[in-house]
């Protein structure tokens, strides 16, 4: 999809810089980063939300590759915070799913 901002990242036609990339995934920094590590991990292939019907070893690489980019970025001790928006109360603003992960501070709970 050409109109999706992450299916562009995903093609290398808009830039990001990218921490992770492999066959089904790639992980880049966020443009407007929430803590001092925010990385977001899309599938290569456009999913909207994940209310839509998806492959689940797809959705387990994602994680999987998340918990590597926390390990890499040095917060796999001290902690992270992973998170899918999904739809309109929890904020979702770009409809490809993506896997957020935060981590270099305090998260408060229960979320804002
Ligand atoms: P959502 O609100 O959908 O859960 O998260 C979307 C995230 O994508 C936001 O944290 C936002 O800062 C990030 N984002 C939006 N547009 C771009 C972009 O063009 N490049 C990058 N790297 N991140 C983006
Ligand atoms: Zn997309």
């Amino acid at each position: 999809m050409t109109s999706c901002l992450f299916c562009r990242i995903a093609a290398g036609t808009l830039p990001a810089r990218i921490v992770h990339e492999d066959d089904r995934s790639v992980a880049f920094a966020d443009i407007n980063p929430k803590a001092p590590v925010h990385v977001l991990v899309i599938p290569r292939d456009h999913v909207a939300t994940l209310n839509e019907p998806a492959d689940e070893a797809l959705l387990g690489h994602l994680i999987a590759v998340a918990v590597r980019v926390a390990r890499d970025a040095g917060v796999d001790g001290s902690g992270y915070r992973l998170v899918v928006n999904t739809n309109g109360d929890a904020g979702q603003s770009v409809f490809h799913v993506h896997v957020h992960v935060l981590g270099g501070r305090p998260f408060g709970w229960p979320p804002g």
